[in-house]
């Protein structure tokens, strides 16, 4: 109550097995354990920690390995809500804002964002982009300039580079290619 703070501790039976996260296929013993924490999603005005001793199991054609917990991502430091909680703000206020809201430091914000968004842009597929528009602006007064190239069709940006001279217009081809955008007949 005096540290205004919910902690939800996680635990499973004693004797219980899991399966190796990297080939699925037994029911493994336990090796040992690793104590983690995640943020969780506030309770009313309380800030939520999930704790877990996170088996790992002793798998025996992969050796010893940390187990998948369902409720967040690999290294994160976040459950998943958590995550998406964060994304959904990021869409409407600076980071910094995101940040003090729920009291982190914005370093920990950046860090989900830069995670999903290149997850997200990595599986982009513009190979129905047939129209492009591109703009500069710029990002200091008068100096920095960044290139925003859109699909004009569905109005929405596919790529953002710095400057605006050649090599931009080179870089987003090189882009394009890569997520299956440019047709043999396109005008590039
Ligand atoms: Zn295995």
């Amino acid at each position: 109550m005096e540290e205004k703070q919910l902690d939800i501790h996680i635990d499973f039976k004693r004797g219980s097995k899991f399966p190796c996260p990297q080939c699925g296929n037994f029911e493994c013993d336990v090796h040992d354990t690793i104590d983690r924490t995640w943020r969780h999603l506030n309770f009313f005005q309380f800030k939520t920690y999930l704790h877990c001793r996170v088996p790992r199991t002793n798998c025996e054609s992969c050796g010893v390995k940390v187990i998948k917990v369902p409720w967040a991502r690999k290294g994160s430091g976040f459950s998943l809500l958590m995550d998406s909680l964060i994304i959904l703000m990021a869409q409407h206020m600076p980071v910094k804002s995101v940040a003090d809201l729920i009291g982190e430091h914005d370093t920990r914000i950046w860090r989900v964002l830069e995670y999903y968004v290149s997850k997200a842009r990595s599986e982009e597929d513009f190979s129905e982009v047939k129209s492009v528009g591109v703009d500069e602006t710029s990002r200091a007064k008068g100096h920095n300039y960044i290139s925003v190239f859109v699909d004009l069709d569905k109005s929405k940006v596919i790529y953002v580079c710095e400057g605006k001279d050649a090599n931009t217009i080179e870089s987003f081809r090189d882009d394009l290619e890569d997520h299956n955008g440019l047709s043999p007949h396109s005008a590039f």
